[in-house]
């Protein structure tokens, strides 16, 4: 017994902390703690509050589907299907090439052009269902989030948009400041010039 001990002993040697807090107060895991508690867990927590409501979403509509169908089965083409789905929620209207207002992107009155959901939704939408997947245990190479043909139809759909809603979304440039203003104000006259 005594040597097991003994090894457990040796195996700790070098975890300090571990006796140090029995014997003393707790001002060593308190330095401990604070010091892998990280900063981005409040910053990330949006996106993965919204992360979990997109898999569970996901997970509902596997549910739902006829005829069923589980993860372990779902392809990019069932992605699609789905995304195809969350079009009737969509609230972005993207017009047909016949409305007037094709590529407006204001346009100045109503059209019966259908709404749906915008590109840069849905390839976020993706993205974090795409972590969500090999983070609830599926293999990467497996991920129908990450399909060629999932890939394809975000780009069909983002050219489709840009044209109809005439936005470029071509990855956004930083944009310069704009000038201050008095760097362009004509230049007053010295003080009794005339
Ligand atoms: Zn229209």
């Amino acid at each position: 017994m005594d040597s097991i001990q003994e090894f457990m002993d040796n195996c700790n040697s070098d975890n300090t902390s571990l006796t140090a807090n029995t014997n003393t107060s707790s001002n060593n895991s308190l330095v401990a703690t604070s010091s892998t508690s990280s900063a981005s867990t409040t910053t990330s927590s949006r996106y993965e509050n919204q992360k979990r409501r997109d898999w569970n979403t996901f997970g509902q509509y596997l549910k739902n589907h006829r005829p069923p169908l589980s993860l372990s089965r779902c392809s990019g083409a069932h992605v699609l299907e789905f995304l195809r789905y969350l079009d009737q929620f969509g609230k972005t209207k993207v017009h047909t090439p016949i409305c007037p207002f094709y590529g407006h992107p204001n346009p100045p009155a109503p059209c019966p052009c259908p709404l749906r959901q915008a590109w840069g939704s849905l390839d976020a939408l993706i993205g974090r269902l795409r972590a969500a997947f090999e983070e609830n245990g599926g293999k990467p190479e497996a991920n129908p989030f990450g399909a060629r043909a999932v890939r394809l139809y975000l780009r069909e759909v983002r050219d489709l948009q840009s044209k109809a809603r005439g936005i470029s979304y071509e990855k956004k440039k930083r944009k310069r400041p704009p000038q201050p203003q008095s760097m362009t104000l004509p230049q007053m006259p010295p003080p009794g010039a005339t």
